[in-house]
């Protein structure tokens, strides 16, 4: 099987094992992992940040924000597209009692002027704006990168309004690659940001939070109360540490490899791609072939292609750490196999 799900489906490298096997560990609810305060202090390095916090998730650590910047009753800003609205289980609304006010946007850039308009001025009807989100690369529109003067700009707006901003960068390191840019700077204009170490860089689990140092000390105890204080958990930032000390330049084979996929997939009868292929996905538009994504998902699994519906006509493919180039031929065969197959 070829699987393009998701990048979250890298298995950790023999290397990473041997990393986890040989990490030195304590109780890192009383602060003395090492190996996760290592990892917490090179990710804050890495994000330009004062300070960070290791999670078991991307979803604990947005939420963790989420609750850490936030007050019940307040909204926040972000586009109608955005994972945390979209797939966190409503989570913001569950748990920090907040309410989202979401704009449209262009691969995940919602217009300055709509930003503005939508924060709320000082009136006893209404919530106050607790915070600006943004979502770098942007999922829903196929890996989007968010232009760093766009995120500059958003970051500027947000501080003459005093309100903070967040980055969910599940996948900055894409962002990153893809941009030339460091994280540091991509997060230079956000006061917090969230990402994860279990896509791109191919850690088996977790990602980071950062922050300046007080508010990740403050961050430390929703985790507490979510449930994410673990104890030696050395043994899972061991495999994370790794990846951010090895650098992660690899993941430009992934984006070389989705062009060619993309590039392949554009060029088969009655398929189309739908997104600008910026990193590491692709959305295949079905709807010329007369055939949905949910029977095109399942053609490709039974020709050995493992990928997700992401709309009615939409499959979404992305790849990762664990694909080869060989693969990325291999899956370009299949994907003609299963098209003769549906049409022939
Ligand atoms: C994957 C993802 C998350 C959540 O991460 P999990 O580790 O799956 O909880 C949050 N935001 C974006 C944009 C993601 O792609």
């Amino acid at each position: 099987m070829i699987d393009l799900r998701s990048d979250t489906v890298t298995r950790p490298t023999r290397e990473m094992r041997e990393a986890m096997a040989a990490a030195e560990v304590g109780d890192d609810v009383y602060g003395e992992d090492p190996s996760v305060n290592e990892l917490e202090e090179r990710a804050a390095a890495l994000a330009g940040k004062e300070a960070a916090l290791f999670v078991t998730s991307g979803t604990q650590g947005n939420q963790a924000a989420v609750l850490t910047h936030m007050r019940q009753g307040e909204e926040i800003i972000m586009d109608d597209r955005a994972h945390v609205f979209l797939y966190e289980g409503g989570a913001t609304a569950a748990f920090a009692g907040v309410q989202s006010r979401t704009l449209s946007s262009e691969k995940g850039q919602m217009l300055l002027s709509d930003l503005s308009g939508a924060i709320r001025s000082q009136d006893v009807h209404f919530p106050d704006t607790g915070l600006i989100w943004l979502e770098n690369t942007h999922n829903k529109s196929g890996g989007s990168v968010l232009p760093p003067d766009y995120v500059k700009e958003v970051g500027l707006l947000a501080e003459r309004a005093g309100i903070p901003l967040h980055i969910d960068g599940a996948r900055i390191f894409n962002a990153s690659i893809a941009a030339g840019v460091p994280v540091a700077e991509l997060a230079r204009h956000a006061s917090t940001i969230q990402f994860c170490l279990s896509k791109g860089l191919g850690a088996p689990v977790g990602s980071i939070l950062a922050g300046d140092r007080s508010f990740i000390e403050r961050a430390r105890k929703w985790r507490k109360r979510l449930g994410g204080g673990l104890r030696q958990a050395g043994v899972l930032a061991a495999p994370a540490l790794l990846a951010l000390k090895n650098g992660f330049d690899f993941i430009a084979d992934d984006h070389e490899h989705a062009g060619i996929l993309a590039e392949a997939i554009s060029s088969m009868e009655g398929l189309n791609v739908m997104n600008q292929v910026e990193t590491n996905m692709i959305l295949m538009d079905t709807f010329e072939t007369g055939l949905t994504s949910e029977d095109w998902v399942a053609e490709m699994k039974r020709q050995g292609v493992l990928a997700v519906p992401f709309g009615p006509f939409t499959v979404r493919l992305t790849t990762h750490r664990d694909i080869s180039r060989t693969e990325i031929s291999q899956a370009i065969e299949r994907i003609m196999k299963s098209l003769q197959q549906l049409k022939g």
